[in-house]
């Protein structure tokens, strides 16, 4: 049976503007899922990702209130691709779990529709078959280099160290469905959007159900 719904993955690089966009298409009608709130919820306390870093990490990876503290967890499989491999089978299962069932509860609630899900990762981590439609925010790099000083507060050195550990974003656009480009004004993007979620529109009332 042919989906009713569309499901866009919204991706791009660090800072070129992908909230900004998403932010743009909910404003439009689109339902979200934020995977970066996925991603919080099942490391609380009391959830079986929780344990299972403990049991395996160590209780050196809690902060003073026994959350899991995000940024020591991440310092510690950093280095190490065996490390960052078993937390992503701890907690890659149950974001999808989380997803599905978000998806499930939008889909039943809003019948035909638009859900995006925002991933910075979306190309690198091999997820484009989950989606329908893949939509690339693309700012040239040296745009993209500008803000990330203005808004982290970083080092010239700081700023190219993050630019380099990702794929290019020129790479990223040759598997989008759809690009948006950031570099200029707001409105400009605003209206690149509204014409993007017209032709959203047109492909789900083309749908069955
Ligand atoms: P990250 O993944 O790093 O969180 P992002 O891709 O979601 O970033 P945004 O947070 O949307 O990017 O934008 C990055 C910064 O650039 C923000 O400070 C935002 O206000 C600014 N910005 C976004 N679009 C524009 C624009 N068209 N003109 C000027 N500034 C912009």
């Amino acid at each position: 049976m042919q989906d009713n719904y569309i499901l866009l993955g919204v991706t791009g690089g660090i800072g070129s503007g992908k909230s900004t966009v998403a932010k743009m298409l909910a404003d439009l009608g689109a339902q979200t899922i934020d995977f970066d709130i996925l991603a919080r919820e099942v490391v609380k306390p009391g959830r079986e990702a929780y344990k299972e870093i403990v049991d395996r990490f160590g209780e050196g990876v809690l902060d003073s209130n026994k959350e899991i503290d995000r940024k020591t967890l991440g310092e510690e499989v950093f280095n190490s691709t065996e490390k960052r491999r078993v937390l992503e089978n701890i907690t890659h299962p149950r974001i999808n779990r989380e997803f599905y069932q978000q998806l499930e509860s939008i889909r039943s609630e809003h019948g035909k529709c638009v859900v995006q899900a925002v991933i910075p990762l979306l190309i690198e981590s091999g997820m484009r078959e989950l989606f329908h439609r893949i939509l690339v925010v693309y700012v040239p790099r040296d745009v993209q280099k500008q803000r990330l000083l203005k808004r982290d507060d970083l080092s010239e050195e700081q700023a190219e160290a993050r630019l380099r550990s990702q794929m290019p974003l020129e790479e990223k656009c040759e598997y989008a469905h759809y690009v948006i480009t950031n570099q200029d004004s707001l409105d400009y993007t605003g209206k690149q959007v509204k014409d993007f979620w017209r032709q959203l529109l047109l492909d789900l009332e083309g749908l069955g159900g």
